[in-house]
């Protein structure tokens, strides 16, 4: 809200001109129906353009309004429709692939697999933390090794 520097005095009959300035920065046109509001401790009030949802949905006009699939549009915006006036075509959502990562294994962990293939060979009895020390990899290593095998 700026100070507009414009004044306005009320006539016999309690109205005033709202300047053609601000009607036309504020696209307000002639016969437009408008609201007011009020803020009585601070003594301000304010005129803004009247939308209670009986306007056009698409451009809040008031004229000519029919309702179409439930939503209230005027003639000239479905007229603008029905021509494809104004549409630009929105590109298809790019639906993302969902990411199936190889299982990489690298040349190590591939040397260590091998070893561990080896160890359990040799030693099937063995338990997890002596493969560990064997490789020398920790335990969690081990049963990661394990799921590779
Ligand atoms: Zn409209």
């Amino acid at each position: 809200m700026k100070r507009t520097g414009m004044t306005r005095s009320l006539d016999t009959l309690g109205r005033i001109v709202i300047p053609m300035e601000i009607r036309n920065s504020m696209g307000i046109k002639i016969g437009e129906p408008l609201e007011f509001f009020m803020n009585v401790e601070k003594g301000f009030m304010g005129i803004g353009k009247y939308s209670s949802g009986v306007s056009c949905n698409l451009c809040n006009s008031f004229q000519d309004l029919t309702y179409f699939n439930s939503l209230l549009l005027c003639k000239q915006c479905i007229l603008d429709l029905k021509g494809n006036v104004g549409v630009s075509p929105i590109p298809a959502p790019v639906v993302k692939q969902p990411m199936y990562k190889e299982k990489k294994v690298n040349r190590s962990t591939q040397e260590l697999v091998e070893s561990l293939r080896r160890l359990v060979r040799e030693h099937p009895a063995a338990k997890q933390n002596e493969y560990a020390k064997r490789l020398g990899v920790s335990q969690g290593r081990i049963s990661q090794l394990k799921k590779l095998l």
